[in-house]
């Protein structure tokens, strides 16, 4: 339950052509302090009359912006980029309030976003085209990527700063205007960025900022002005965004769920990657798309493995983001502990070994948080509920598979294929694993392939519907469309045009 407050939450504002504006909405959620279970504010659900309102303000904006050289383009980002550094603590506060993760990690993740903002002041070169003289006798040809219009994003809770960014400074940055739709759970933080880029000197409607749930996105997937649609969340949803964007001609990429995979060889350092698999499960109490929530250990690997982890796992420190040396904080709502913690009991129920229990974990003096202890699980099959669905919490389970083939049919036959991992001191296994496993991010002995700016992001299978990943080369692919131009300029005895396919030569 959420802890009511003597005082009416504030509400947080819609951002709409450069200003805050009320929602017309009557409908409203909580946004909660998942460390205290406090209610801080309430966020409007916009319907359709606001969200024409952003589109509208980002259809007006786009000829000014687009028209707007590439490299002053970048210069307002370069300005935007040294802003958001220097509120880099500001935001993670921020974001360690809505979301719960402890406030290094927070920061961590503003530094990542902060990372595309730098790869988007690249534009003037990244948009350039091609050209080839003499394609014909006396005859040029030349490409050019030019931006689509209105663009929106739709962002999940867990990177309330950084999975915006993913998006909408490479959008924008080629010409395009944006609206975002930041999770309802988490909607403070996008509002503080979109103030930030006005501040870095962003013409008003370039960026407009809603907030709401399905009936909000909904207006932005049906809406005729929005040309295309960037989604991260659950899978679910990430299929019903792409059906929606394709049945309404839009350009869409939808980044789904996951359930990442590190195998663990019996060659490999098993302290070495204890280490890096306590980080990656429970980190962010594993609300990250990118958290190894399955590890497959491999022949002897499996019992030295698996004690290690436990001991580790159960030392962790879990306590308010806010607090000194916390390893974990709360999950982010009441509704997705207990979930979580139901998964716990399911596993139980359909008889894995609950090698670590966090289901009765207390945190002192935070009776009302969010919180869940790290459970581990050992001798998992593939056929349980907790192998099958995405957790998204605490949890971390093993398998035991004989053999590294028999480990990458196994992650080849998941139906989630965002990120794996591979722990071994084997060159050749490693290279085996990269060029066997389907999946869209590989680390080797790295149990988080983290996104790289420069680099695109995104998975296979369940975990992106559409194309292409996002930002990278990839993102401005996205959010540009091309067109080639084929220039001759006769001279006075230049023969007509005949009937014939023309062949230039
Ligand atoms: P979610 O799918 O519940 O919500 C994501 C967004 O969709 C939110 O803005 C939400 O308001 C909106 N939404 C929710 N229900 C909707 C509906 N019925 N119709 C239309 N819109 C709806 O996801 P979440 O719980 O906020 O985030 C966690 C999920 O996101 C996890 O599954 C995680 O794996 C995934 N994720 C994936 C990546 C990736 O890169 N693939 C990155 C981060 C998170």
């Amino acid at each position: 339950m959420n802890k009511p407050t003597d005082m009416k939450a504030e509400s947080v504002p819609l951002w709409i052509n450069g200003r805050r504006h009320a929602a017309s909405s009557s409908r409203s959620g909580d946004v909660t302090n998942p460390a205290t279970g406090e209610i801080v504010r309430q966020v409007p659900f916009c319907n359709a009359e606001d969200i024409a309102a952003a589109v509208g303000a980002a259809k007006a904006a786009f000829p000014g912006w687009r028209d707007t050289p590439p490299l002053r383009r970048a210069r307002i980002l370069m300005r935007y980029r040294e802003l958001i550094e220097a509120h880099r603590d500001e935001l993670a506060k921020l974001i360690t309030e809505e979301h719960g993760k402890t406030l290094p990690d927070a920061a961590g993740s503003v530094q990542r976003g902060l990372e595309v903002v730098e790869f988007a002041t690249g534009i003037p070169h990244l948009m350039k085209g091609e050209y080839s003289e003499e394609v014909g006798t006396n005859v040029d040809t030349h490409s050019l990527r030019q931006p689509l219009g209105v663009c929106a994003g739709i962002t999940p809770f867990n990177f309330p700063a950084m999975v915006p960014l993913w998006m909408y400074p490479v959008a924008i940055a080629c010409g395009n205007t944006f609206v975002l739709k930041p999770s309802e759970k988490v909607p403070s933080t996008a509002m503080r960025l979109a103030e930030l880029f006005k501040e870095a000197g962003l013409p008003d409607g370039v960026l407009n900022v809603v907030h709401g749930d399905k009936p909000a996105v909904d207006a932005l997937l049906t809406h005729p002005d929005v040309k295309a649609v960037s989604f991260v969340g659950s899978t679910p949803i990430a299929r019903y965004i792409y059906e929606t964007c394709a049945k309404h001609g839009k350009r869409v990429q939808a980044l789904g769920g996951a359930k990442n995979h590190a195998v663990v060889l019996p060659d490999a350092d098993l302290d070495f990657a204890t280490d890096a698999l306590i980080g990656a499960a429970y980190g962010s109490a594993g609300e990250r798309c990118m958290a190894i929530s399955a590890v497959v250990a491999v022949a002897e690997a499996g019992d030295p493995l698996v004690a290690k982890l436990k001991e580790r796992a159960s030392k962790l420190n879990v306590g308010p983001g806010t607090g000194k040396d916390v390893d974990m904080g709360p999950l982010v709502t009441c509704a997705h502990r207990d979930k979580v913690s139901g998964y716990v009991d399911k596993g139980v129920a359909e008889g894995a070994k609950l090698v670590l229990d966090g289901r009765n974990h207390k945190t002192p003096a935070h009776e009302d948080g969010f919180f869940l202890g790290a459970s581990l699980f050992d001798q998992v099959k593939p056929e349980m509920t907790i192998y099958k669905e995405e957790i998204f919490g605490p949890v971390l389970v093993v398998l035991r598979a004989k053999t590294l083939d028999e480990a990458i049919a196994l992650i080849n036959a998941n139906p989630y294929a965002n990120g794996t991992a591979v722990f071994t001191r084997s060159g050749g296994a490693a290279r085996k694993f990269e060029r066997e496993i389907e999946v869209g991010m590989v680390g080797i002995n790295v149990p988080i392939p983290v996104p790289i700016a420069f680099f695109s992001f995104g998975g296979w299978r369940n975990s992106l519907f559409g194309d292409t990943h996002v930002h990278g080369m990839e993102g401005v692919r996205f959010y540009t469309r091309g067109k080639v131009v084929t220039t001759r300029w006769p001279d006075a005895n230049a023969l007509p045009s005949g009937f014939n396919m023309p062949t230039l030569g």
